[in-house]
């Protein structure tokens, strides 16, 4: 089973989407990673999605990558007695430490740095900045706020005071708890919300110990300021536009959606452009224009992925948005203008022999146009600076590592099949043509392109180009 796209599409699992069937049916119409959002569900909902992910690796024989998503000081409201309200614009709404179930009129907000940080006047963001709130006065526990836009409101949305600089760390108790979690289970990919400062990500790293990917979302206005650091410490970084849109006015949103996905690209890191992206379809079988166009310009600007947030989560047509998402990235890479765009926009190697090996792969494959770029690659390093190059042939990785060829289904362009470890020149090229070919990928008479390290076992050791057709 292979796609028809470089770009890849990440599902967040919800209460719409935690069947066996429905979980299968997202990945049988093109989710590659889901997520799991730990800031809703219980362990046991994420356990279970989780051995009902691996378990679809075995039915379909395909590497799926399971994102563990960690709420971070991500402050939110707690719950309703009925689940969700509707506020008035012009009602009075109260705030407390109260563990209570919220209603009209009142909701618990478990955060006491919020309280201490407010004052009269101070406005409060909720559900992305849907609904504002204004404090007319307020104490160590308690805010009592007039509506200035209502709306509906439901369980543990989320909370931002732009206004006000909040001590909160990077990683809170409940982070910790659910990283060892999610640790324990086997999780590809590990990502931070609310990263203001390298140090987060240091913090996380030594953690999480290389057990997992390390992915920054970007959120936080602070973290533009260290940019560069930030995803030089990452593997990978996630364009969080929910939250960033609150932090920022959002007319600030894309230039900085453009900065970070061009800074990753010229790092080789897998660039994620996140939230709202088919937002409309959480209620509409269809698209709006817009946001069909707002894919296709991240498509278009060669991130690695795009995600699907509460389109799939809790939304009603969550098979139909992975499968406008998919279609929408495939008409675009078939348009003559995106080659163009690819070819033109690229960025040049580092003086290192993966870099030039990886550059002179692209070259070759484009000149003989081959059928396919094999790279082997233990930890996958090699694949990522392949998928730099952003080739016009699609790169198949091999890699004797489960964790690894997981890893990279996050990667533009990557099919990712785990092998055997290598041992002579000769099992390599046998290796490349017989996956090539099983995979759907060449056929007799096809030329293909092989990169790999001798000695074979080495980590980083990439030093080989090859050349061979299919016999
Ligand atoms: P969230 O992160 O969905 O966990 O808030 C993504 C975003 O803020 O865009
Ligand atoms: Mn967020």
């Amino acid at each position: 089973m292979r796609r028809n796209r470089n770009a890849k599409i990440l599902a967040t699992l919800g209460p719409s989407t935690s069947t066996e069937e429905g979980i299968a049916s997202l990945f049988e119409v093109g989710a590659d990673v889901f997520r799991l959002n730990f800031s809703h569900g219980s362990h046991e909902d994420h356990k279970r999605r989780f051995d009902t992910i691996r378990g679809l690796e075995e039915r379909f024989n395909r590497p799926v990558g399971i994102l563990l998503d960690l709420q971070g000081p991500k402050l939110r409201l707690g719950e309703f007695k009925d689940g969700e309200i509707k506020l008035e614009t012009g009602q009075k709404f109260d705030l407390d430490l109260s563990p209570e179930l919220g209603g009209k009129s009142r909701a618990p907000l478990p955060h006491p740095e919020i309280f201490k940080s407010l004052e009269e006047g101070t406005e409060l963001l909720l559900d992305d900045g849907k609904i504002r709130l204004k404090v007319l006065n307020c104490g160590d526990d308690f805010a009592k706020t007039e509506v200035i836009t209502g709306g509906e409101l439901s369980n543990h949305k989320g909370v931002n005071v732009p206004s006000a600089v909040l001590a909160l760390s990077p990683l809170t108790d409940k982070d910790r708890e659910d990283l060892r979690f999610g640790l324990d289970l086997g999780v590809d990919w590990v990502a931070l919300s609310f990263v203001q400062r390298p140090e987060d990500i240091a913090e996380a790293r030594k953690l999480i110990a290389g057990r997992a990917g390390v992915m920054a979302k970007l959120e936080k206005p602070a973290a533009m300021e260290h940019l560069e650091e930030i995803i030089n410490l990452s593997d990978g970084i996630m364009v969080a536009r929910g939250d960033l849109g609150v932090e920022v006015p959002p007319e600030e949103v894309p230039a900085l959606q453009k900065r970070i996905v061009f800074s990753c690209r010229s790092a080789g890191k897998p660039v994620v452009v996140a939230t709202q992206m088919l937002e409309s379809m959480i209620h509409s079988p269809t698209p709006t224009r817009a946001e069909a166009s707002d894919v296709a310009t991240a498509i278009y600007d060669g991130a690695d992925a795009v995600m699907l947030s509460a389109e799939t989560a809790v939304g009603d047509y969550p098979v139909e948005a992975v499968t406008m998402m998919d279609r929408i990235i495939q008409k675009v890479e078939r348009d003559r203008h995106y080659r163009k765009m690819m070819d033109g926009f690229r960025y040049d190697p580092e003086s290192t022999a993966a870099d030039a090996i990886t550059a002179a792969a692209r070259q070759v494959a484009h000149t003989i146009s081959a059928a396919v770029i094999v790279t082997f690659s233990s930890t996958g390093s090699t694949t990522l600076r392949c998928a730099r190059e952003r080739p016009s042939v699609p790169l198949l990785s091999l890699t004797p590592r489960a964790d690894t060829a997981r890893k990279m289904t996050m990667a533009w362009g990557v099919h990712s099949v785990q092998t055997e470890d290598l041992k002579t020149f000769r099992d390599m090229v046998i290796k490349a043509i017989r996956v090539a070919k099983t995979e759907g990928f060449a056929d007799v008479g096809d030329p293909l392109v092989i990169t790999a390290g001798v000695p074979f076992g080495t980590p980083g050791a990439t030093n080989i180009l090859r050349i061979a057709w299919i016999d």
